[in-house]
């Protein structure tokens, strides 16, 4: 059955999210009974209070997550029934689809069509790819010496905290738990405080699956509260990192300070979508690169914010993607299931959007379209799609993440000119190119700098295609087998024969 507009509208006035913290197999309240309001930015209505962890919260996790580890309850589980377990955690997390959807899209603002269409099958598929590697891991005798037998074990790191952003809840956590819960290491989840209610879900699925209590944890708080004591804590060995590079930077200097726990990063990005007159189709590249920067309100860490198109084709370019713009993602209720743009996640973050519009029109650039508050839709957080033209790649609006639906499009003289601009960023996240000539598609994907490229395609990829940047955008890989690297550790292992 599709659900309608007014079928959403009933659940989310129905709705009685849990709101207390998961640690140790149960739901708990902070240890100092506080709270924190999560916000509908759609309405700025209180959805729920939930649980507002500090230290003494995130000790309790690790503490609970650690005896879990040492005692082998997942950690020396038999491979097949960790697999179960996780197959079963994947199934029910597509049964609760519309569960998901929900709480996602009224914490954060995302169309629920998306959530159905998008996020919630890629934390399944996730989930699924992770699952059944269980039991495909080996590890490898190496060729040393007869006199010996030496073998190399990749062992789980222990306890692992994983602290994600809001602009994908359920998949961002979804990623990094296939890889940590599979390789058998206990977790500490830390959603982002926009977007706490699907990990509490999450939390609860594990457990309906068969996951051992103190297996996977959760504490709900604000990043300064609780995802830094979890970064500095002594008894976590591995930070997984998705955010803002600003913050990301920070997991590293936490670590230095505390039990050098290794960092993952996902960050931030500024990426690069060239268009080059060779294009053969330039409709579907218009229309993707529309989709690129608009999809999730542009609340995309790859999001094709920075647009370099041949100047032969610059205008030509430039109006097709303004027809499509026009009518494809448009502000609207994200409970609507026609709605393909929803509000942003907060009104800091519609202020900062809207500050970067302000930027860029005091940099000279030319705004082409939008730039403003939807008329009709003062009481949520949205900010119409924008377009800027004009726009050189030293601009403060070509340079930053601004995480919104701004996109900006320079002119570029030719294929090299492209690759050159295209590099001239501190990020290196996504980077794609629209050209009909092979050399120039392979050294494009030779010579960028960005740990993802797409030619004639833009965010294509699934739970097998490594996802991961170059220079300030992060030093982690998801999805991919090479994610289970990363939260294995290796032991060599010499037995004399002599
Ligand atoms: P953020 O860095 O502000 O917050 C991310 C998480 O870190 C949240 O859970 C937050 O509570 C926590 N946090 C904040 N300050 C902290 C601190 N001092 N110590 C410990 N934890 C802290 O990012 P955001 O605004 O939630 O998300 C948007 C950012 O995420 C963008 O920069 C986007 O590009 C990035 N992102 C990257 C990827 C990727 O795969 N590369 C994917 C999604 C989002």
């Amino acid at each position: 059955m599709t659900l309608t507009k007014a079928d959403w509208q009933a659940r989310a006035a129905a709705l009685c999210p849990e709101t207390r913290m998961f640690i140790d197999g149960e739901f708990v309240p902070a240890l100092s009974g506080a709270t924190f309001p999560t916000i509908n930015p759609a309405t700025g209505e209180v959805i729920a209070e939930v649980a507002r962890g500090n230290a003494d919260d995130v000790d309790r996790a690790v503490t609970a997550a650690r005896r879990a580890f040492r005692d082998g309850r997942w950690s020396r589980l038999d491979p097949r029934d960790r697999m179960d377990v996780l197959q079963r955690f994947a199934g029910l997390v597509e049964a609760h689809a519309e569960d998901f959807a929900l709480l996602d899209t009224l914490d954060m603002g995302k169309p629920i069509s998306d959530m159905l269409a998008i996020d919630v099958p890629g934390a399944v598929s996730n989930l699924c790819f992770f699952a059944e590697v269980v039991d495909k891991m080996e590890g490898a005798v190496t060729n040393t010496t007869p006199q010996a037998l030496h073998y190399i074990l990749n062992q789980p790191l222990g306890v692992c905290g994983i602290v994600v952003p809001w602009n994908y809840p359920l998949m961002m956590a979804a990623w990094k738990l296939g890889p940590a819960l599979a390789t058998g290491n206990s977790v500490v989840l830390k959603p982002a405080e926009q977007s706490p209610l699907s990990a509490l879900l999450l939390a609860r699925l594990f457990m309906e699956a068969g996951g051992p209590a103190g297996v996977l944890n959760v504490v709900t708080g604000h990043g300064e509260e609780t995802g830094k004591p979890l970064a500095l804590h002594m008894g976590v060995d591995k930070i997984a990192f998705t955010g803002s590079t600003e913050v990301g930077k920070l997991m590293f200097v936490y670590s230095g300070q505390s039990n050098m726990k290794r960092v993952t990063t996902e960050c931030g990005g500024k990426s690069p979508h060239i268009v080059l007159a060779d294009c053969d189709d330039l409709d579907t590249a218009a229309a993707t690169a529309v989709s690129a920067i608009f999809g999730n309100q542009g609340e995309v860490c790859s999001a094709g914010s920075r647009m370099l198109v041949e100047r032969s084709i610059h205008d030509d370019f430039v109006a097709r993607f303004t027809a499509v713009a026009a009518t494809a993602h448009q502000p609207g209720d994200p409970l609507d299931p026609e709605t393909t743009m929803g509000p942003l996640v907060t009104a800091e973050q519609q202020e900062r959007v809207l500050r970067y519009v302000d930027i860029g029109r005091k940099e000279g650039a030319r705004l082409a379209f939008g730039g403003a508050v939807p008329a009709g839709l003062n009481a949520g957080c949205y900010v119409e799609p924008t377009l800027f033209t004009g726009v050189s790649n030293r601009m403060r609006i070509a340079q930053e993440e601004i995480f919104g639906p701004v996109a900006t499009i320079i002119p570029v003289d030719g294929a090299d000119h492209a690759i050159e601009l295209a590099n001239d960023t501190i990020y290196g996240l996504a980077a794609s190119i629209w050209t009909s000539d092979i050399k120039t598609a392979h050294r494009f994907a030779r010579d960028v700098e960005a740990g993802i490229v797409w030619v004639n395609a833009y965010e294509a990829g699934d739970a097998t295609t490594p996802w991961g940047g170059f220079k300030q955008s992060g030093n982690g890989r998801d999805k991919c087998l090479e994610a289970l690297t990363q939260y294995t550790q290796t032991k060599s292992v010499w037995i004399d024969l002599r």
